[in-house]
C-alpha cells in the first residue's frame, strides 16, 4: 500500500509498505478513505516534536471502512464506514471507564506513565503506524472506532477524527485543556463528545446533524 512514512527530520516519502495485518484478537483493520494532514505533523517533520522512530507512518486523523476485525471484535464488521479518532483506548481500565480515555493505562505499550497512545507519533507514544496510508491497524478496536452516520460525509467526519469520543483530560503534560465539561454538544445531537482539540467542529457536525 502506499503511505507517508517518516525517515528522518525533513524526510519523509509516500513510498510501498506492507498492507498491516491484524496483530491481536482485538484489532480491526480500516480501508482509510480520507486522511488529513495536521500541525502536528509539521513539528515531527521539523523535529520540534522529537522521538520519532524511523519507519513510522505520519497521520493521527483518519475515516475510512472497516475491512476486517478480530475474533474479539464484536461491534463492528466489515463495510462499517468508521471515524478513527486520533488516541488509543483501550476502554476498560479505570481511566476510560471514568472518560478520561487520553489517560488509558493500558493502550500505550510504554507503560502507563508513558503519556497518550496515538497514531504516527513519536516513540513514547506507541509507536503506532498513522493513518497517511490506505490501511491502518486499529488497537482495541470495539472502543477506538466510531460509526459515520449515513448522512455526514467523510470530509465531514474527518473534522472529528481529532477529537474523541469522551476523551476529555490533558495529556500528562498538562498543555492541553481539559475539555470534559466544556464541549458537549447539545441533547439530541448525533454523539457528543469531548475532546482534545477539535471540539467546535464536533458541535458543528452535531448541531447540523
Ligand atoms: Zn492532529
Ligand atoms: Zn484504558
Amino acid at each position: 500500500m502506499k503511505a507517508v512514512v517518516f525517515h528522518d527530520v525533513g524526510d519523509i516519502c509516500l513510498e510501498d509498505v506492507p498492507e498491516p495485518p491484524i496483530e491481536q484478537p482485538v484489532d480491526a483493520v480500516v480501508r482509510i478513505t480520507a486522511s488529513a494532514i495536521c500541525g502536528t505533523d509539521l513539528h515531527m517533520i521539523r523535529g520540534t516534536l522529537p522521538g520519532m522512530k524511523p519507519g513510522t507512518i505520519l497521520g493521527h486523523e483518519g475515516v475510512g471502512v472497516v475491512e476486517e476485525v478480530g475474533k474479539g471484535v464484536r461491534n463492528f464488521r466489515p463495510g462499517d464506514r468508521v471515524v478513527v479518532p486520533s488516541t488509543i483506548a483501550c476502554g476498560w481500565c479505570s481511566y476510560c471507564r471514568a472518560g478520561y480515555t487520553a489517560q488509558c493505562d493500558v493502550a500505550n505499550p510504554n507503560g502507563p506513565q508513558a503519556g497518550t497512545a496515538f497514531y504516527g507519533g513519536p516513540a513514547l507514544s506507541g509507536p503506532f503506524m498513522g493513518m497517511q496510508a490506505e490501511y491502518v491497524r486499529v488497537p482495541y478496536a470495539a472502543h477506538n472506532l466510531v460509526r459515520i452516520p449515513h448522512d455526514v460525509t467523510d470530509e465531514q467526519a474527518l473534522l472529528c477524527s481529532a477529537t474523541r469520543w469522551r476523551c476529555s483530560a490533558a495529556v500528562p503534560s498538562g498543555n492541553l485543556p481539559s475539555c470534559r465539561h466544556s464541549c458537549r454538544a447539545p441533547t439530541g445531537c448525533w454523539r457528543w463528545i469531548a475532546c482534545p482539540t477539535g471540539w467546535r467542529w464536533c458541535a458543528r457536525w452535531a448541531v447540523s446533524a
